[in-house]
């Protein structure tokens, strides 16, 4: 008997798995095909040869610790104790997972907003919880009455992501307001803030979790130098949370996988020396602003997009079928991988939307628009 009867295997890996098998221009999993930043694979070919390749201590390498304070009072200019209230994990996936398990008890409600991206609702399956899948409204901003509707005594956490994967939408000071009133009346409401894409935003700026005075102390801030450095692959990415939830955290994140890959974690805290990353969001707006301009002749119709490294376009003028249908046949047919939106709902709702990942280099994005505009 299945423990998660619902769960099937990722959109992502599906659609990779089958760009690869197709030869097709990968456009669905979202990765950069884009070389990494040359002082960053210089400090690992040293380190290769140093002595960093031990275990470090549980909760992250201290320098590293160190430095994510630093870049978090850089960026938001606040003051994260490092020790009690950081903590690196093996991607924001495993900081999602870990934290849920650690916080979340049998028959507890948490409030996902949907499309969501896909790591959320197993853990809390595995917890004997509640997924309670609440839709954003048509331009993709949060319901706030809705939200509030779903709300008891028993929901213990809201799910927010920001920027956000698939919609590129970014949350607005009125909405963290009104968030904020609604934790009023629920002492017990946790926010788990996924805020990976948080340095990939464009027109407007991003408003972070970490600078909401009246969410520190039940917000658990989630963040992945996988986007931020162009490193998907090196799964390292971190937690922040107040140091009551972030004891419970580490007594499950020390069972699940003790501490992270040394030689990443010794390399990253080097390089967070010498990067800036305030310079990411201008660099894929070029990128956004690129493929829009390749995609102008096309019959695809593209959504707004304030952040990430996702655009969402339309292809209701191009076929009716259903957008799974629609993206099995773009791979096959026309030789462009994308994700299907319906995947991200619960209910697998299909307004004829798709999502492409624009992180590459312009030679890809030109093939891919040649294809896409010949449709
Ligand atoms: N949250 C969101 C919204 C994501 O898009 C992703 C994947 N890119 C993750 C979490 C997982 O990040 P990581 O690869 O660091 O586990
Ligand atoms: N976050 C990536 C995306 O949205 C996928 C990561 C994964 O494959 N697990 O495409």
């Amino acid at each position: 008997m299945s423990k998660l009867p619902q769960i099937g295997t990722s959109i992502f890996t599906v659609m990779s798995k089958m760009a690869n098998e197709h030869n097709a221009i990968n456009l669905s999993q979202g990765f950069p095909n884009f070389p990494v930043d040359e002082r960053l694979t210089s400090i690992v070919a040293r380190l290769a040869t140093e002595n960093v390749h031990q275990y470090t201590p549980m909760s992250g390498y201290p320098p590293l610790l160190n430095k994510i304070a630093k870049l978090i009072l850089d960026s938001y200019k606040r003051v994260v104790q490092p020790e009690t209230e950081i903590l690196v994990t093996a991607g924001a996936t495993q900081g999602i997972f870990t934290t849920i398990q650690a916080l979340i008890k049998a028959n507890e409600e948490v409030i996902i907003l949907d499309p969501s991206y896909d790591c959320y609702e197993a853990p809390v399956l595995l917890c004997n919880a509640h997924a309670i899948r609440v839709p954003l409204n048509d331009d993709y901003t949060p319901n706030w009455e809705i939200i509030e509707k779903a709300c008891s005594i028993k929901t213990r956490m809201i799910i927010i992501n920001n920027p956000h994967n698939p919609t590129g939408k970014i949350l607005a000071e009125a909405d963290f307001i009104k968030l904020e009133k609604i934790l009023e009346k629920y002492p017990d409401l946790l926010v788990l803030s996924d805020e990976v894409y948080e340095y990939i935003t464009f027109e407007e700026k991003h408003i972070s979790a970490h600078t909401r005075q009246e969410l520190l102390n039940r917000c658990i801030m989630i963040s992945s130098f996988g986007k931020s450095f162009h490193i998907t692959g090196w799964k390292i990415g971190y937690v922040v949370a107040p140091e009551h939830l972030m004891i419970e955290i580490k007594k499950v994140h020390q069972f699940l996988v003790f501490s992270v890959n040394s030689i990443s974690q010794v390399a990253i805290s080097e390089y967070l020396d010498i990067v800036d990353v305030t310079k990411l969001g201008k660099f894929y707006q070029e990128k956004r602003d690129y493929f829009k301009k390749l995609l102008e002749k096309s019959r695809f119709e593209l959504k707004p997009c304030e952040g990430t490294y996702f655009q969402v376009a339309s292809y209701k003028s191009i076929s009716d079928e259903d957008d799974v249908t629609f993206c099995k046949r773009l791979i096959t047919e026309y030789g462009v991988a994308a994700i299907p939106i319906s995947t991200f709902y619960a209910n697998g709702k299909d307004l004829k939307l798709i999502r492409f990942c624009f992180a590459k280099d312009n030679a890809t994005l030109e093939a891919a628009a040649e294809r896409l505009c010949n449709i």
